[in-house]
């Protein structure tokens, strides 16, 4: 294992902001990455998964411990069923091809996130009506400082929208070294009435999808949507939708007549945050380099050379101007260091 000094982090991160890692090192096991946390004080690392759901504002101190755990096995399997566990440095998105191959279904929703799968259950990552909670058996998480490992449950995991313990109560205690998922082999659970999945499969022609087509369809979907990180530096979705109560959403009603919104029962309302920002004129909007994206409001990006003390500027304008127009709170989704 090395430890590299003053190592950059600009391909670490999908914004591809430059920043600087005091000490940076991949742990490709569990030995490492205890000996790791040992040698470095808990306060002082930085756990770098895929890099794609963080804003760089500043040069990290201490270390930046990359996760480089690898490995998918099968835990145990009947002829319905199929329960894999899944290292966390392995990415998402391979995780699903793989799944397709084998015909395991129920993740095909979640096909192109970019990502590692050990970072999939801090957020509960979610896509066309799919979250990771829907399938997930359990994750294996080691404590920072007392380097035990504990296995969470579902129940214990308290997966919300975008939010589960590891983002609440457990914020930053621990480190998840594998998922595991519970997928099935066969008589599959199609989801294809969210967004323009059933669209595709009927421009396609396809009238008995299988998880593959529906994989596909997805993969079109966000390919024509979404700017390619590789491409056009950005994190995916910048801001969380809001939800906001009964009070608040009728008073947003009355003067917001024709906005989309999501009920998510008991009294509580979902509005796509990037509908606000484009309604208050950001769409497509520059600040130098760090810019709003031409067709996806909710998308900050990179145009070159833009720092991430500029692109959070750039968020801080569009939060601000939100609450003023529509008294709404917008939260980022990403993780800020
Ligand atoms: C183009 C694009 C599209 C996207 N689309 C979606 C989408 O549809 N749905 C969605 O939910 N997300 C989406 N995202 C966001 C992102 O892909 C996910 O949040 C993903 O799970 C982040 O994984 P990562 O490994 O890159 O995390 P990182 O950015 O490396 O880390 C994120 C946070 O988790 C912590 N962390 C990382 N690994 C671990 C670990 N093993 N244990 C403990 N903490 C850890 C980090 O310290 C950091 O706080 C998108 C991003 C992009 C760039």
């Amino acid at each position: 294992m090395t430890v590299h000094r003053d190592h950059s982090l600009k391909s670490f991160n999908t914004f591809g902001v430059e920043a600087r890692a005091a000490h940076f090192a991949t742990a490709e096991n569990l030995d490492t990455l205890k000996s790791l946390l040992q040698t470095f004080s808990k306060d002082s690392i930085t756990i770098l998964g895929g890099g794609s759901n963080i804003l760089l504002t500043q040069d990290l101190p201490g270390l930046t411990l990359h996760i480089g755990l690898k490995g998918i096995s099968i835990v145990e399997e009947d002829d319905l069923q199929v329960l894999l566990e899944v290292q966390a440095g392995e990415q998402w998105h391979d995780l699903v091809l793989f799944c397709l191959d084998h015909n395991y279904g129920g993740i095909e929703n979640l096909a192109l996130i970019p990502g590692q799968v050990g970072t999939a259950p801090i957020q509960n990552i979610g896509a066309y009506g799919v979250e990771i909670k829907d399938v997930l058996d359990s994750c294996v998480g080691l404590h920072k400082t007392s380097l035990d490992l504990k296995t969470f449950d579902l129940e214990d995991c308290a997966f919300g929208y975008r939010d589960s313990v590891f983002k609440q109560s457990l914020k930053g205690q621990y480190l998840i070294t594998s998922v595991r998922l519970r997928l099935r082999k066969k008589n599959h659970v199609l989801k294809t009435n969210y967004g323009a999945i059933a669209q595709v499969l009927k421009d396609d022609g396809i009238t008995d999808p299988n998880i593959q087509d529906v994989a596909k369809a997805v993969i079109d979907i966000r390919q024509s949507k979404l700017p390619d990180p590789k491409q056009l530096g950005n994190s995916g979705s910048f801001f969380k939708n809001p939800v906001i109560a009964q009070n608040q959403f009728d008073d947003f009603r009355v003067q917001q007549p024709a906005a989309p919104f999501f009920e998510m029962g008991q009294g509580y309302y979902k509005i796509p945050a990037g509908w606000l920002i484009e309604q208050a004129g950001f769409k497509g909007y520059r600040q130098g380099d760090a810019g709003v994206h031409e067709h996806q409001a909710l998308v900050l990006v990179n145009h070159g050379t833009a720092t991430g003390q500029e692109i959070w500027a750039l968020a801080q304008n569009i939060q601000q101007r939100i609450k003023e127009v529509f008294g709404i709170t917008l939260e980022p989704e990403v993780n800020l260091f």
